[in-house]
């Protein structure tokens, strides 16, 4: 099967509208980064609340806005993770599922086997295809149009087009649900996390995973680079990240940016039970799958292994979040 084809962007009428912090409730937050993202000559920038430090797109797209940023074909293909892979997702299918297998061997370590999950932003559905090939049922829920009719066409397991709450999965029904690389496109991470809390068995688990690399003292840092470095040094790929470049900055499509302790609040207040919470660095696929290692490579290979090291002992900021919760066993609604 083909990947949706890429179109430049249709023209998207854009609403804002402004929101207090999602996890505290304050509304008095401090600037944080300005001109983060843009659709057409509409700017958005970042604040930082400063009760919780959640960092948020404030003002920013209303409902209206934010469906059809998830209409646009390039969702997948333009500007994927950050503009730092060289390949769009689509085009990682079966390196994405064997991945997805080595996720789901742990998984099943850490929830005592298969059984019926659910991904919230099941995308192409090859996180769950990596599933149901070790024998798990599997449904995915998904609002990008192109995303969704890919994954119906390519995979045999249910995928519901559009918000978690139409869907019609029942309530207590699954093992486990996942939301990874979700909550942070959100409006109400709180309402989401509970409706994934619902429609888990008590007992059951529930997996979360966020980046949380804009809300980090490297992000903060290498902000900081932009002022005193010049562009050259910092190279296409950090200007990309850092999002310097008109051209370059994207839809905002991350209105929240969590950190590991409003993450764990959060999810607690959502009725959850914390299991673990463990940070790391994602690893860029077109770094660690070069066969011929140039010196230059190794040297960014020994980095990202090390600080992947560093995050997940907690002795540098994570880039990116993965808390494991558990419905508690004898809940009700
Ligand atoms: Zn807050």
């Amino acid at each position: 099967m083909s990947a949706p084809s890429t179109s430049p962007p249709a023209p998207i009428t854009v609403r804002t509208t402004t929101w207090a912090c999602s996890v505290c409730g304050a509304d008095a937050p401090r600037p944080y980064r300005m001109e983060m993202y843009t659709i057409g000559s509409t700017r958005f920038h970042l604040v930082r609340c400063r009760d919780c430090g959640l960092v948020y797109v404030n003002p920013r797209p209303d409902e209206a806005t934010l469906s059809a940023m998830y209409d646009d074909e390039s969702y997948y293909t333009a500007g994927y993770n950050l503009g730092v892979e060289d390949q769009n997702y689509f085009e990682r299918k079966d390196e994405l599922i064997a991945l997805g297998g080595i996720a789901w061997e742990r998984i099943e370590k850490e929830t005592a086997g298969q059984g019926r999950a659910m991904e919230l932003g099941s995308a192409g559905g090859f996180f769950l295809e990596a599933a149901r090939r070790r024998g798990w049922q599997v449904a995915g829920v998904e609002l990008s149009p192109p995303a969704a009719r890919y994954c119906k066409r390519t995979f045999e397991f249910e995928v519901f087009e559009g918000w978690l709450e139409d869907a019609p999965y029942e309530t207590e029904s699954f093992d486990l649900t996942i939301a990874d690389n979700v909550l942070e496109h959100t409006t109400d991470p709180r309402a989401t996390l509970r409706q994934l809390r619902s429609l888990t068995k008590p007992g059951g688990h529930v997996l979360v995973i966020v980046p949380t690399y804009v809300n980090s003292g490297f992000f903060r840092l290498l902000n900081l680079a932009q002022f005193i470095l010049p562009r050259r040094l910092l190279g296409t790929k950090l200007c990309s990240m850092l999002k310097l470049d008109d051209s370059d900055r994207g839809y905002p499509y991350h209105i929240l940016e969590f950190n590991r302790s409003n993450l764990v609040d959060l999810a607690k207040s959502a009725g959850l039970e914390i299991l673990s919470v463990e940070g790391s660095l994602p690893r860029p696929a077109h770094l660690f799958k070069v066969k011929d290692l140039s010196p230059i490579n190794r040297i960014w290979r020994g980095i990202f292994i090390t600080l992947d090291h560093l995050m997940g002992l907690r002795l540098a900021p994570a880039a990116r979040i993965r808390l494991l919760a558990r419905r508690p066993a004898h809940s009700t609604e």
